[in-house]
């Protein structure tokens, strides 16, 4: 995993802030993307910090403009940028790689800040938790609106996870759920013709139990009975 940047201790899964000398590492984006920053165009602001949000470029596949908070590296993606990032960023993933996924799953969430709800900063109304891609670990916030804010180290996250074949297996589990459940649906529409089959006891007409057997000597009397009394 990724390293300190002052002191080259090991940094703590789900976390940027170094646990040795308590300074804050930029590692979603050093080394792995380059950009630069531009004059911000919307007064867009960190749902956490409250300070102005950059706008960066990242440069991915031509202009690929994004928010940043620079002080808690947080990274704000309109809706569909996200998703855009990760297919240019990790491209012919045909191989799962169940053990890394289920290391990346097991490390536990961010403890850098407490579990809140936090607003859009386009928008200001508060946003959704999701785990991204159903089952990635990375709980995100998101506006329906307008689009995903993910803290710091929450991107390296994804893309260690898209690498290992996580969306892959996300989306192999889904179709199974799917095929699962459509196999449950034909067995129970199976099941109810026998269940609304004739039953083993049947009535005569004056509403005695017959019970398949020939009618007892009582029976033929009260018939007999009734017969004459019409
Ligand atoms: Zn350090
Ligand atoms: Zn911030
Ligand atoms: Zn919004």
């Amino acid at each position: 995993m990724a390293n300190c940047n002052n002191c080259s201790a090991p940094l703590p899964p789900h976390s940027n802030i170094c646990d040795h000398c308590g300074s804050k590492n930029d590692t979603d984006l050093k080394g792995i993307h380059q950009f630069t920053i531009h004059e911000p165009d919307s007064a867009r602001t960190c749902p956490r910090c409250k300070i102005s949000l950059q706008t960066i470029d990242l440069k991915v596949e031509g202009k690929f403009l994004i928010e940043r908070c620079e002080q808690c590296l947080g990274l704000f993606f309109d809706t569909g940028e996200l998703e855009a990032l990760l297919k240019a960023s990790v491209t012919h993933v045909y191989h799962i790689d169940r053990q890394k996924i289920d290391g990346l799953n097991q490390t536990s969430p961010s403890k850098d800040y407490p579990t809140t709800y936090i607003p859009c900063p386009v928008c200001g109304s508060i946003m959704n938790r999701v785990n991204f891609g159903t089952r990635s670990g990375v709980i995100i916030d998101r506006c329906p609106e307008h689009g995903m804010w993910l803290d710091g180290g929450e991107l390296r996250h994804l893309l260690e996870w898209v690498k290992a074949g996580g969306e892959l297996l996300s989306k192999q589990k889904n179709e199974q759920l799917k095929k699962e459940k459509a196999r449950q649906n034909g067995k129970s529409r199976n099941i109810r013709p026998s269940m609304g089959a004739t039953p083993s006891v049947t009535f005569d007409q004056y509403g005695s139990i017959l019970n398949n057997q020939a009618p007892d000597i009582f029976t033929i009397l009260v018939r007999v009975m009734r017969w004459l009394a019409s």
